[in-house]
């Protein structure tokens, strides 16, 4: 089946035969129940055996959350999935199920999202868990790091932040198998629209479910799809520590997955506009967009990702500009909206240098390329036009 129709049906209408009222609910309802019983206790004892599936207990499994990752699951052809709290528990969930029978060490991209290097740095190393970095764009790069050391795991995102820069996701899970390590891939850019990093032979992939597959800036939520090999032990995990997603946010994501499709198909549509008038534009000086047919990543684009789907962001720097004139710049802004997310159905604009990687300092910005006059913008679902225009009224000197 394809995305669109499971976006919409996936996780609906599960009858359960031996439920005596008979009606099944057209959508999944909101369990709001800590426990759930049942008429006779050696049914329970079955449930809470592993014979039978079922729900005892909402840190175990609550039949909303139950819904929204079956549904997460069969996006990206995973075995199974595993809805959190934040996109950065199941980050964190995604790690230590990679590393549980391996090496406590990561390799991981240069280029990851702020709050995840400080995972890695604050809460992992104090833990043991040794983190390298190299450039994740660079494959003899990656395989000489591989080669030279046992690693527990790689770590990347598919589109990295704000940068835009494509890894080779299917080459990387390749190297990464024959070194014995796992691959762990933060898909929340690409979205299972444009990239399911299992199908690439990835074996965790991690999102942010606060970004596109809610996409209505309305939900704070993340979500681990595994393979069959590293299921067992995320679920068990799971049951012990109690990180999932709770119900009412299960049911909000689950809504917003059914429209997320279209959605994406619109913001990625809008970008490719909004790139090309940007790259047009006098005051702008460089444009970062994977669908640039000069972005260096351009072949690994043209092999991962769909044609047309390039992605819904788009970063860009503004001639001679510095803090003040960006800040003119997000000031004048009236429909794209300040904000520090993406993946909403309107327009995000984020200013890096202030935001996302506010803690490094000028140097290891300047390492990873990211200058002062940077902003990220991305793109929602509103019309082209209005977008084009509010951002040439801001740019007006
Ligand atoms: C937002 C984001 C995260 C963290 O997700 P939260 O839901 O904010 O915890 C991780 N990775 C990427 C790429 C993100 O954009």
């Amino acid at each position: 089946m394809k995305m669109e129709t499971k976006a919409v049906h996936a996780g609906d209408r599960q009858a359960d035969p031996k439920n005596p009222s008979g009606f099944v609910p057209v959508t999944p309802p909101i369990f709001a129940s800590a426990s759930f019983l049942y008429a006779d206790t050696a049914r329970r004892d079955r449930v809470l055996g592993h014979e039978e599936e079922g729900f005892c207990y909402a840190r175990y499994q609550n039949p909303t959350r139950a819904a929204l990752e079956q549904t997460l699951a069969e996006l990206e052809n995973g075995a199974g999935a595993l809805a959190c709290s934040s996109g950065m528990m199941a980050m964190q969930m995604a790690l230590l199920t990679a590393l549980t029978d391996r090496r406590k060490t990561i390799l991981a991209a240069s280029a990851l999202y702020g709050a995840t290097l400080n995972l890695l740095a604050k809460v992992l190393e104090p833990m043991g868990v040794e983190t390298d970095f190299v450039d994740i764009c660079d494959l003899p790069a990656v395989r000489a790091k591989l080669a030279a050391r046992p690693y527990g795991c790689v770590l990347m995102e598919t589109i990295s932040n704000p940068l835009l820069r494509v890894g080779a996701v299917d080459s990387i899970a390749e190297a990464a198998r024959e070194a014995g390590a796992a691959l762990v891939v933060d898909n929340t850019f690409a979205s299972p629209l444009l990239v399911r990093p299992l199908e690439l032979g990835a074996n965790l992939s991690v999102h942010s479910l606060t970004k596109f597959l809610s996409g209505h800036g309305d939900v704070l939520g993340g979500a681990v799809i595994a393979d069959a090999s590293h299921l067992p032990v995320l679920e068990s995990m799971s049951r012990i520590s109690g990180p999932a997603l709770g119900p009412f946010e299960s049911y909000l994501t689950m809504r917003g997955v059914k429209t997320f499709p279209l959605r994406m198909e619109r913001q990625c549509a809008n970008a490719c506009r909004v790139a090309a008038w940007l790259a047009a534009h006098p005051r702008v000086a460089r444009v970062h967009y994977c669908g640039d047919p000069a972005h260096p990543d351009a072949a690994v684009i043209g092999r991962l990702l769909p044609e047309g789907l390039r992605g819904a962001l788009v970063s860009f720097e503004l001639r001679d500009a510095g803090k003040p004139e960006v800040f003119t710049f997000m000031d004048k802004l009236r429909v794209v909206v300040r904000g520090t997310s993406l993946g909403d159905v309107h327009s995000l604009v984020l200013y890096p240098l202030i935001a996302s990687h506010r803690d490094l300092s000028r140097r290891q910005r300047a390492r990873l390329g990211i200058h002062d006059n940077l902003v990220r913008l991305c793109l929602g679902i509103e019309a082209a036009e209005d977008i084009i225009a509010d951002l040439e009224q801001a740019l007006e000197a």
